[in-house]
């Protein structure tokens, strides 16, 4: 439930509300609007209702949170949306974030070829995976901490804050150390252990819809997340698995004005994974900018024909500039407000 304060509530009243939630076992997360305060509990319903929560002082009312979801629904924000700040670079609410980089970190020099271009090209964030999820275990796997390493030395140079995937609990520290954003693969949002620790860190996470879950699944997923009182997810469509085989996974751009309704996190989209092909992913990206989508991830390589995995996919970094200006101009279209970084 979420018990919502008076206007003016004191910041001893709201304390004192949050004490009698947890001195009953729940947990309660007090979210700060410009008006309201609003405390969602998150807990055994009966213990807490026994609390009386209506009469404390400061408390104008207790309004029960339906969905299954309760930090991650939009209500428990009262119509406000989250804006996740990573290093002064912003996504969500009326921003909007490009991040970019190779699917992989595969060498010191593709790497930073990559990571300039897009920093030139006015990117916000640079990806790339130390730790790679591949659907073969005789595919290449990823440097692992070599691979952060030389994403710290990228940041280092081009000053983009760093999006990396996080796959297995072990690696959590190396991870969070390096990262500035912690990426959840489609293939994970179900371990929940994996989730809470990522949570636990409190870095920015970035949780992409797994392959076949539903809005419901990628929701309940960043409600793991949430609840270890990390307030910065941002949710990723990245294509699902349908019987179309004509191209690698279906995009389904429905989620983003649907999850819009129901969360106030960021949305944001993959376009590069969904259509498996470069040709597919400016015209996606275009769409998901009108759909109302908070950013795109997209992968971007300086040989895509060399690279290690997914080139196929991946923007030329040569010609990512270009993608970028036709990109913004879309963004800006659906009311965006780019950052000058
Ligand atoms: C990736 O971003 O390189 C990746 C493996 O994505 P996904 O988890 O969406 O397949
Ligand atoms: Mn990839």
């Amino acid at each position: 439930m979420m018990v919502v304060m008076k206007e003016g509530a004191s910041p001893a009243e709201v304390e004192a509300v949050a004490e009698r939630v947890e001195s009953v076992g729940a947990q309660a997360h007090v979210s700060r609007g410009e008006l309201v305060t609003v405390i969602g509990v998150v807990g055994d319903r009966e213990h807490v209702a026994n609390l009386g929560l209506e009469g404390s002082p400061g408390v104008d009312h207790v309004v029960p949170i339906l969905k299954p979801y309760k930090l991650a629904s939009a209500q428990f924000k009262k119509g406000e949306r989250t804006v996740i700040d990573v290093e002064g670079r912003k996504v969500g609410g009326p921003y909007f974030m490009t991040i970019a980089g190779p699917c992989t970190v595969e060498s010191r020099e593709s790497l930073l070829d990559t990571a300039r271009a897009v920093r030139d090209a006015g990117a916000q964030l640079l990806r790339g995976g130390a730790y790679k999820p591949r659907t073969s275990p005789y595919s290449f796997q990823g440097l692992g901490e070599a691979g952060l390493r030389l994403l710290e030395e990228a940041k280092a140079e081009t000053g983009l804050p760093i999006v990396t995937e996080l796959m297995d609990v072990g690696d959590v520290e190396g991870v969070a150390a390096t990262a500035d954003v912690i990426q959840i693969g489609a293939r994970n949002i179900q371990n929940y252990s994996l989730l809470t620790e990522a949570g636990r860190t409190g870095v920015p996470v970035l949780l992409k819809r797994g392959l076949s879950a539903t809005l419901d699944d990628l929701l309940m997923a960043s409600e793991y997340v949430l609840k270890e009182g990390n307030e910065n997810v941002m949710l990723c469509e990245r294509g699902i698995r349908t019987f179309e085989t004509a191209y690698r996974f279906t995009l389904d751009l429905l989620a983003v004005p649907v999850l819009k309704e129901l969360t106030h996190l960021p949305v944001i989209v993959d376009p590069s994974h969904a259509a498996g092909r470069r040709d597919l992913v400016l015209p996606m990206s275009l769409a998901a900018a009108a759909a109302g989508a908070d950013g795109v991830i997209v992968e971007t390589h300086p040989e895509p024909d060399k690279a290690i995995c997914d080139g196929p996919q991946a923007l030329r970094a040569d010609g990512f500039a270009d993608y970028l200006r036709q990109l913004e101009q879309a963004a800006t279209l659906a009311g965006k407000e780019l950052q000058a970084v």
